[in-house]
């Protein structure tokens, strides 16, 4: 899955799993530019550039893509990997909640893939790869407003893919499961057990544990290098099985109350 000498730009590629994307993507022979509002974790590598941004800016974005095109001779690859979490139903996130998160995971993909798209079409191997979330196909608890915004990115993928493929442009996106990322460590730091909590998420995943950030920037590297040149509008899942397959469980506590009537 070689990228040599092509360009990627990667959102929110200064942690987690868009850092593993840089890393990923070098070792493929690519140059990155990340756009993150924090750059200090970024590898000292001259075939990596970091232009702080914010997805939510445009003219913070228009800049960022333009400095990574200009050091490095263009941009052919474009990972939307930059997004906030929200943990909560319906009645507890507001409207405030609701317009920032939206404005960041959905429109901030939209904007960025808008911002880069000249860049793109003057390649001959471009590609968007969106980071969406299996939460976008599976209903998980308290994730009412994250799931809504990674079903909109989906959404976004296919619809985007359908636009841009007569351009050559090809547009995927990768819907991990739960990935061992700083995200993640703060979400437990928030837990009454973290140790329980981890625990419970790992089993959460046929796999028993939960995914790296190296496995899902594989994924991403497959689908934006010209091996992949006929795949485009599709999804892949890098969730431990979590979205394809039924195990029986350990324990039930729901069928148990289903089973005994309560
Ligand atoms: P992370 O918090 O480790 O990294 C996210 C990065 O995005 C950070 O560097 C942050 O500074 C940057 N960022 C946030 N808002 C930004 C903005 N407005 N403009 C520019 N950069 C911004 O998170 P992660 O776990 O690596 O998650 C990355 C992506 O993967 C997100 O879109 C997330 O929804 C998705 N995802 C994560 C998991 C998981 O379990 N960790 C699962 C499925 C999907």
């Amino acid at each position: 899955m070689r990228c040599d000498g092509l360009v990627a730009v990667v959102t929110g590629g200064g942690s987690g799993i868009g850092l593993a994307c840089v890393r990923a993507f070098t070792a493929a022979g690519a140059r990155v530019g990340v756009l993150d509002l924090e750059l200090s974790g970024l590898p000292g590598d001259p075939g990596v550039l970091g232009v702080r941004a914010d997805v939510a800016d445009r003219a913070s974005l228009g800049t960022a893509v333009a400095a990574v095109a200009a050091a490095f001779g263009g941009v052919d690859i474009l990972v939307n990997n930059a997004g906030i979490s929200a943990v909560g139903t319906v009645e507890e996130d507001d409207d405030e909640r609701w317009s920032r998160v939206l404005d960041v995971n959905v429109s901030g993909v939209a904007r960025t893939s808008a911002v880069t798209l000249p860049y793109l079409r003057r390649s001959s191997s471009a590609a968007i790869v969106n980071i969406s979330s299996i939460a976008a196909t599976t209903g998980l608890p308290k994730r009412a407003l994250y799931s809504a915004s990674k079903g909109a990115v989906h959404a976004l993928t296919l619809a985007m893919a359908a636009d841009l493929v007569t351009e050559g442009v090809r547009v995927n996106c990768v819907a991990p499961g739960t990935v061992d990322t700083p995200w993640v460590a703060r979400l437990l730091a928030g837990a009454a057990d973290p140790t329980a909590e981890k625990r419970q998420l790992a089993a959460r995943q046929p796999t028993g544990r939960l995914v790296t950030a190296d496995e899902v920037a594989a994924a991403v590297v497959y689908l934006a290098s010209p091996a992949t040149r006929s795949v485009t509008g599709t999804s892949l899942a890098v969730d431990g099985g979590m979205s394809g397959l039924r195990l029986p469980a350990p324990a039930c506590p729901a069928a148990d109350r289903a089973e005994s009537g309560a």
